[in-house]
């Protein structure tokens, strides 16, 4: 442990506090990350990043870095929400939400990893973000996630540059660790997905040409299979009053002007802002033959053609949006909507009523339908049966 995260330790305050629920089921998966569940082992982030979403009000946690609830029998909690609900299909789980499962007092306390154990128990697979180091320590954990089901890990980083990102994520491992430890998962675990969160990306401060390459080459020499990145950051009420407090007081304080200019009081930058640097990162990606989606866990019972063809809509939906800088509603919601489904989509299919699935138009039937018959492992089998 540095001397800094000791410290830090000693400066934040802990409270042990028992919660009722351990488990959230999302009533739709999310698209990048494809985490159907999500849990929080802490609540507050002594990460304390300077740009942190979690201080806006819509979050309501007071007091977030200096504040940290460490929620008691977590993992036996847990462990009967499985038990009792034997029917509860596995999917994927997202450990930290608005705190990082393994900010510093993690590594004195293992309350994670408790909860990685309980989730190697029922084999659910898993998707993590982090910005610590601290996540090489459960490579054993995670490899047996892997190995029974499955397991992404994404580190987060938004600069190259160490400097930079002590001002900005003053407490996190530094990017040049985060990288060493990309590399040491790829390394020991090479059936982890592993990759790098590219988000946020500070305006005037790391959307440079020289960051943006940096952060994807780096990642590529360290063994990442994916980047997924996201230009701006999100400018809402008190988060965007601490963060722009922070920039004037710093060496950074001349971006504060170039800022506000840019986002005109609006919570995101505009769509052109948005679409140049997509651009230029769809490129830098493609020069580095890089992944721009994580891939996502299928399942082997009735959601299999579901969560395949999901997949495939919302990351057509993706990178078109990349490209062009225009969302396709009806797109990403045909994709979301097909996760709800009580029966496989091939049932479906089988009787002509693709019709019947929300937002399924004529146009995305049509995709849906090519796709199905371009799949090699469907075409050795003939007529309905290929779909049986
Ligand atoms: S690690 Fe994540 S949750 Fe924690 S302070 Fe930083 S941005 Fe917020």
């Amino acid at each position: 442990m540095t001397f800094t995260e000791v410290a830090f330790i000693i400066m934040v305050k802990y409270i042990y506090k028992e919660f009722k629920s351990a488990l959230n089921k999302l009533k739709f998966p999310d698209s990048w990350f494809w985490s159907r569940y999500t849990l929080n082992t802490y609540s507050g982030c002594a990460h304390a990043c300077i740009y942190c979403d979690a201080r806006s009000q819509r979050y309501y946690i007071e007091d977030f870095e200096n504040e940290v609830i460490i929620k008691t029998n977590f993992d036996k909690k847990l462990d009967q929400r499985f038990k009792r609900a034997r029917t509860l299909l596995p999917d994927i789980i997202a450990p930290g939400g608005v705190n990082d499962a393994y900010q510093p007092i993690e590594r004195k306390i293992e309350h994670t990893r408790k909860v990685l154990g309980i989730i190697a128990k029922y084999k659910f697979p898993i998707n993590i973000a982090t910005k610590s180091d601290l996540i090489t320590r459960d490579i054993d954990i995670l490899q047996k996630i892997a190995a029974d089901t499955w397991c992404t890990i994404g580190f987060s980083i938004s600069t190259s540059d160490d400097e930079l990102a002590e001002f900005l994520e003053p407490f996190s491992s530094k990017p040049s660790e985060r990288l060493e430890a990309l590399k040491t998962i790829k390394k020991k675990a090479p059936n982890i997905q592993i990759g790098t969160y590219f988000i946020p990306i500070i305006p005037f401060l790391e959307d440079n040409d020289e960051n943006l390459e940096d952060v994807i080459k780096k990642s590529k020499d360290a063994g990442a299979d994916f980047i997924l990145f996201s230009p701006g950051l999100t400018l809402r009420d008190s988060q965007a009053q601490y963060f722009i407090n922070k920039l004037k007081k710093s060496k950074y304080t001349h971006i504060v002007k170039l800022l506000l200019n840019l986002y005109k009081g609006q919570i995101h930058p505009p769509s052109d802002y948005t679409k140049r640097i997509n651009t230029r990162l769809w490129d830098l990606c493609q020069k580095c033959k890089i992944n721009i989606r994580v891939k996502r866990w299928i399942p082997s019972d009735f959601r299999k053609w579901n969560y395949i063809l999901s997949e495939f809509l919302l990351n057509s939906e993706y990178i078109d949006a990349v490209k062009t800088g225009k969302t396709n509603k009806t797109l990403m919601w045909a994709g979301l909507n097909l996760n709800n489904l009580d029966e496989s989509i091939l049932d479906v299919y089988k009787r002509g009523e693709l019709h019947t699935i929300k937002n399924f138009t004529p146009k995305i039937i049509k995709i849906v339908e090519s796709y199905l018959e371009k799949r090699e492992d469907l075409k050795k089998k003939t007529g309905l049966e290929k779909f049986l």
